[in-house]
């Protein structure tokens, strides 16, 4: 990756951590799930609000440090609009790209998600990065009387 992208990321997951988009509690919401992480003391609520197998909105709540905020704050933004289905294969591959090999430059094209890549690098803040799509898949599976698997 080159050192100008390198900056360009960091600089969108300070930001992120900052200024997190979609940090609020929801009400009403179809499905929520709690999760934290321990080694690093990321604590993260998850609300969706599904319609008709589709996100129609997405929201979170809690505290942790940059990463786990920021990978919140990019997931929420990339939900809205997918179907279930589209959001397990974007965890699916988010999951793969932050557990991939480290020598493997090469990255997927994941839009602004693509800037948590970085965290392969670093095992300990793999967990703060996975947090809220963990989170989020307790949330997409706790409640099953909203859920379709389509
Ligand atoms: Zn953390």
């Amino acid at each position: 990756m080159s050192t100008a992208l390198q900056e360009l990321y960091q600089e969108l997951i300070l930001d992120h951590g900052r200024n997190p988009h979609n940090r609020q509690k929801m009400e009403g919401c179809s499905h929520q799930a709690h999760g934290f992480n321990p080694l690093c003391g990321d604590d993260v609520t998850v609300f969706l609000s599904i319609k008709d197998g589709q996100v129609v909105d997405a929201a979170f709540d809690g505290k942790g440090c940059a990463i786990s905020v920021a990978s919140a704050s990019l997931m929420t933004d990339s939900l809205k609009g997918k179907t279930i289905k589209e959001v397990k294969a974007l965890f699916a591959q988010f999951h793969g790209m932050v557990t991939g090999d480290e020598e493997d430059d090469s990255l997927p094209d994941m839009g602004k998600l693509t800037a948590l890549a970085g965290v392969r690098h670093f095992p300990m803040r793999v967990k703060c990065a996975t947090l809220p799509w963990h989170t989020l898949e307790a949330a997409l599976n706790g409640t099953a009387k909203d859920i379709s698997t389509e």
